[in-house]
């Protein structure tokens, strides 16, 4: 990409992650045009972008994706990405990460455009490895109820890398590790919002298994940074985006009773199939290439969602008063 000011479309711009990259975008003076057929994403998070340098496209991109203006780069993040998501759109999943794909780089190769791939630490799998570098391969059940994001999200990686080989187009490959932060939905069902949810309402917290999982979570801000400093980067090889500090799922359950000053216990239920049981990355790429490393610790990027997810639950107790 070139300095100055570009037009960026982010596929799957009204979810989570989407919607701070477009308002990152947008802050440093680009135009944005958000893609989305808000199947898991909101109107609300974007809908504070109106009156900005911004277009809202309704659409389901594994259908053929149209824009008749110049885009100088395609951000492909479109695809259910909480397990009790795309556990509940299992076709829909696979359609995003293979079909979609393929019409983003399709747009992106027709517009010389770069392109970006928003892919998953899933690619590795239930590592058995850990930390995991990107040379790891993975450790995936193509069949298992969760084969149908890995794989979705392994088949998007090698067709960016055939259009990088064979159309020249320029790719980039983001593995996202786990993150979390404001915009999360309160029924989106990954940890966070889910330990959230049920401290601030002072419900059992839920983990599963014995808790003794590990993963690695970075904050939105420090992810939307990794993934700009990829975009800008010349890096074709896939890069992980994450925070190497790693806990166990009991101990953030804990971290976040302990920081809403919540009266809920700690419960356990079954743990989901093919559940990872650690999951970490090896971050020297995204330092040494991109010059890359996360800023905001566990506590500090809690207590940053904490008001998100108080506002939610008093807008949600609102509305349901107000039914009432
Ligand atoms: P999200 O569910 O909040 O956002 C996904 C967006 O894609 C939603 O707005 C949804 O409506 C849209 N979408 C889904 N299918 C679509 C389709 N067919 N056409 C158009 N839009 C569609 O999820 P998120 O957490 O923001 O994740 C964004 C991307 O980052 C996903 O590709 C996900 O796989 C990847 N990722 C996220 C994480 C994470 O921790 N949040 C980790 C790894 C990878
Ligand atoms: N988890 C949990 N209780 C919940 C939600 C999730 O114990 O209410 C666990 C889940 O089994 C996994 C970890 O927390 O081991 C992270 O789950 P999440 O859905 O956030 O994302 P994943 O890393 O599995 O994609």
């Amino acid at each position: 990409m070139t300095a100055g000011k570009e037009t960026v479309l982010i596929t799957g711009g009204a979810g989570f992650i989407g919607s701070h990259l477009a308002e990152n975008l947008l802050d440093a003076g680009h135009r944005v045009i958000v893609m989305d057929n808000l199947l898991t994403g909101t109107g609300a998070n974007v809908a504070l972008f109106a009156n900005r340098d911004y277009l809202f496209i309704e659409h389901d991109v594994t259908n053929y994706m149209f824009v008749s203006e110049p885009i100088d780069a395609v951000l492909h993040f479109a695809s259910p990405a909480s397990p009790a998501d795309y556990l509940r759109y299992p076709i829909k999943t696979l359609k995003v990460g293979s079909l979609g794909t393929h019409k983003a780089l399709g747009l992106a190769k027709h517009a010389g455009a770069t392109f970006m791939l928003a892919s998953t630490s899933e690619v590795y799998g239930d590592p058995q490895v850990n930390p995991q570098p990107e040379s790891y391969w993975g450790h995936v059940n193509p069949i298992g109820p969760r084969g149908v994001y890995d794989e979705a999200k392994r088949f998007a990686e090698a067709l960016t890398m055939a259009y990088h080989r064979s159309h020249s187009v320029d790719t980039r490959i983001a593995r996202i590790f786990n993150t979390y932060g404001p915009r999360m939905r309160l029924d989106d069902g990954r940890a966070v919002p889910n330990f959230m949810l049920q401290a601030l309402s002072d419900q059992p917290i839920t983990v599963y298994g014995d808790g003794q999982q590990t993963r690695s979570f970075c904050y939105v801000e420090d992810t939307v940074r990794g993934l700009l400093a990829l975009m800008r980067s010349s890096v074709h090889e896939p890069v992980n985006i994450g925070n190497p500090a790693e806990i166990t799922i009991v101990e953030i359950a804990q971290l976040i009773v302990e920081m809403t000053g919540s009266a809920s216990e700690i419960i356990f239920e079954d743990l989901p199939v093919d559940d990872p049981k650690v999951r970490r990355p090896d971050a020297s790429r995204a330092r040494d290439q991109l010059g890359w490393q996360p800023r905001v610790d566990l506590r500090q990027g809690l207590e940053r969602t904490i008001p998100w997810f108080r506002e939610q639950l008093e807008a949600k107790s609102g509305s349901t008063a107000r039914a009432g």
